[in-house]
């Protein structure tokens, strides 16, 4: 979990340099814990995380003074306790063929990119991957997913820009079954602006990828990014009410002070988180690790 580490620097130094500074010397007591409540808030934690996590450090040290490791280590296991029921896993290869997975999230969030980092993973473990443009409206979305599917080296349906996005997800599901292949990676329109077109647009996607296989999706995962802080947990309950989500993909936690709102998402959705991103590149997505986000976003 190096990458994550280093990735996660910049929120850990947001979290904890200026706690760690004032708490060690003196002994803890409630100005400190104060403080501690706040920092926590302004990392974008959530106030009532925020507050069982003060409420335990304050059990746990009041009164003691505490070096900074002490401190890291009881704020990593706090979070780390918080988290820990909220982590899934997530893998196509042990589901039903062919697994049919939508991406689904605001225009930006990284679907394209966590899409093509799935796309290169399943297919340097053998699988036959069909990788689907279902963005019909954006034409650079389109081009941008297709040099995923090239460099991961997988298949890849698309229609012409303004097609209806569902007619492509009924085809795609469609040969996925009678071509055999193993995964079906769609990717959707994210245009919030217009949310109830995008609503509606989703819903048929569902709909008529159901009239091929009734199981399928198999996965929705809800990608969010990690930098837009607390209006994750919005597009969060937007498209969980709206839609339905299976997982979470939480996306660019590396360079962002603001990790730490992955852990209120993580307790607002009723659907785990199953990835994180943490760069830009083929390899930066990783499974979640409740326990290694932890230690990682407490630096
Ligand atoms: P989409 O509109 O939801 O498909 O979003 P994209 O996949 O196009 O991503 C938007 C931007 O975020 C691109 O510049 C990506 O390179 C970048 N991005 C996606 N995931 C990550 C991540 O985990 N870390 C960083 N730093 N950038 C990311």
């Amino acid at each position: 979990f190096q990458r994550l580490t280093d990735g996660l620097s910049r929120s850990s130094k947001a979290m904890t340099e200026q706690v760690v500074s004032t708490f060690t010397k003196q002994p803890l007591d409630q100005a400190k814990l104060d403080e501690l409540e706040e920092m926590l808030i302004e990392a974008d934690l959530g106030p009532h995380s925020a507050a069982r996590i003060t409420a335990r450090f304050a059990e746990e040290k009041f009164g003691k003074s505490v070096d900074e490791a002490e401190i890291k280590e009881a704020l990593a296991e706090a979070i780390g306790d918080e988290l820990s029921n909220r982590q899934g896993r997530f893998d196509p290869l042990v589901g039903p063929r062919p697994y049919v997975v939508l991406f689904i999230g605001v225009n930006g969030s990284g679907k394209t990119t966590t899409l093509g980092k799935i796309a290169s993973d399943l297919k340097a473990r053998g699988a036959k991957v069909l990788v689907v443009a279902g963005d019909t409206f954006r034409a650079a979305a389109v081009e941008q997913l297709k040099v995923w599917a090239e460099r991961a080296g997988v298949d890849f349906m698309s229609r012409p820009i303004n097609s209806d996005a569902a007619g492509l997800a009924f085809d795609a599901v469609q040969r996925a079954k009678d071509e055999a292949y193993d995964v079906v990676l769609i990717d959707t329109a994210g245009r919030l602006q217009n949310k109830q077109g995008l609503m509606d647009e989703l819903h048929k996607v569902i709909r008529v990828i159901k009239k091929v296989d009734p199981e399928a999706p198999h996965e929705t995962l809800l990608v969010l990014d990690a930098t837009v802080g607390r209006n994750a947990l919005a597009q969060e309950n937007i498209f969980g009410n709206q839609i339905g989500v299976s997982g979470i993909v939480m996306t660019k936690l590396d360079g962002t002070a603001r990790g730490g709102v992955l852990v209120p998402v993580a307790q607002a959705s009723d659907s785990p988180i199953k990835l994180i991103g943490v760069g830009e590149g083929i390899e930066d997505l990783q499974p979640f690790d409740a326990r290694a986000f932890a230690r990682s976003l407490v630096g």
